[in-house]
């Protein structure tokens, strides 16, 4: 099985790009560019023959962009469970309630999804030198895989960004460069290195096949619930890479013919502390200004400014979903609850899932009878003293 990759679309114009060469963002309004799949042939093929039994995300390969197997920088990503919660739902008296646990991949975190693809992609284009601004697991994954297919690596983390997130990285061989400032100035400074010396800026949805690896959850949802899908995903959403990514993977699908045309409503989580896409969903915006004095403990909600914020909000609204911020405090004692109920160390981002729910339980937007997927992104031991203390 190869790829069936065609060209790249920018979200917004729709200006194409030629694939086989390197590509970032769009040149004409500096947007995200998606993949673009020959998906009629892949419909021909059938999904018995185009989807593998490899116990990975690789197993989707025909709709991910790395041409040649020899260039898949894997360490068995993906293809996580899908637990049912029976405990934690009986408790919210939910039958239904499950949790598609990401913790269990390489690196601890989902963002391995992503940085797999890019960096095989990377790779296979020629680049020998890479880059990325992040707070924690992004940069994780990214070393890890640097590593694995021999690639110098660069990080941009905030000083105040977890240890366990640094020792990570610098374990696995990334140079570390520590930035007073949030995610958004060590974006600035990473990009800046990146002209200076040439390397490549792995940023998310500032070149285009992070999101293809991450769309992956969606295609693993789809084949986990037997070809359907679940009525509502709650998504912990800093950059919003996994929940664009998964609304692309139900579309692509739905070409495909191998689902039907029932969509999940998709909820996003964010932290009081951070919540633009919140903000912007609520006062009917197309795109989410800036969070001034951005603070939480979910390290990976983070995020003042999203690139793909339209894409996000966008997303919400073709679901019929919505938006939700829950304050710090509730999402750690959710953390601890999904631990204690379920046997899933969750991070605090996880938590936050759980957190929402409550809030959309009470509010009547959930009903009791319905199949809710919540994601816990990653595990819960790179967060050293978050929630100990209750
Ligand atoms: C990066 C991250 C998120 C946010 O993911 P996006 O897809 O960028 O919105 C959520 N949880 C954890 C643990 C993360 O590392």
């Amino acid at each position: 099985m190869t790829s069936y990759l065609t060209h790249l679309e920018c979200a917004l114009c729709g200006k194409t790009y030629e694939a086989d060469r390197l590509q970032r963002m769009c040149a004409d309004c500096a947007r995200p560019l998606l993949a673009r799949y020959d998906l009629s042939a892949v419909r021909s093929l059938g999904r018995g023959a185009a989807v593998t039994s490899e116990p990975t995300m690789w197993r989707y390969r025909a709709l991910l962009p790395v041409r040649d197997r020899e260039a898949e920088v894997g360490l068995g990503e993906g293809f996580t469970p899908l637990l049912h919660a029976r405990r934690l739902g009986a408790e919210l008296g939910l039958s239904h309630l499950y949790i598609k646990d990401e913790s269990l991949n390489p690196t601890g975190s989902f963002k391995a999804r992503g940085l797999a693809v890019a960096i095989s992609r990377a790779c296979e284009l020629g680049v020998r030198e890479v880059v990325i601004p992040s707070a924690g697991n992004a940069a994780g994954a990214m070393a890890a895989y640097a590593a694995r297919a021999g690639l110098r690596a660069h990080v941009y983390m905030p000083t105040d960004a977890p240890a366990p997130f640094r020792l990570e990285c610098e374990a696995l061989g990334a140079e570390v460069t520590l930035v007073e400032g949030l995610i958004t100035d060590c974006g600035r400074e990473a990009r800046q290195a990146a002209e200076a010396h040439g390397w490549f800026d792995l940023s998310t949805l500032k070149e285009p096949y992070r999101l293809e690896g991450k769309k992956t959850m969606g295609y693993e949802l789809a084949e986990q619930f037997g070809w359907g899908l679940p009525d509502v995903i709650i998504y912990p959403t800093g950059g919003g890479t996994g929940i664009i990514g998964m609304w692309k993977a139900f579309g692509e699908l739905g070409e495909l013919g191998w689902i039907g045309d029932r969509r999940p409503r998709m909820v996003t989580v964010q932290s009081a502390g951070c919540a633009p896409i919140v903000r912007a969903f609520h006062a009917r915006g197309a795109f989410a200004a800036p969070w001034e004095g951005a603070e939480t403990v979910a390290a990976g909600l983070r995020v003042p400014s999203a690139v793909g914020d339209f894409l996000i909000l966008r997303t919400l609204r073709e679901s019929d979903g919505t938006a939700v911020a829950v304050s710090d405090e509730a999402l750690v004692e959710a953390q601890l609850r999904i631990a204690r109920l379920e046997g899933v160390f969750a991070c605090p981002e996880g938590g936050a899932t759980l957190a929402a729910l409550e809030v959309l339980l009470a509010q009547g937007w959930i009903s009791p009878e319905e199949r809710i997927v919540l994601f816990n992104t990653g595990t819960g031991l790179k967060y050293p003293g978050v929630g100990r203390e209750t």
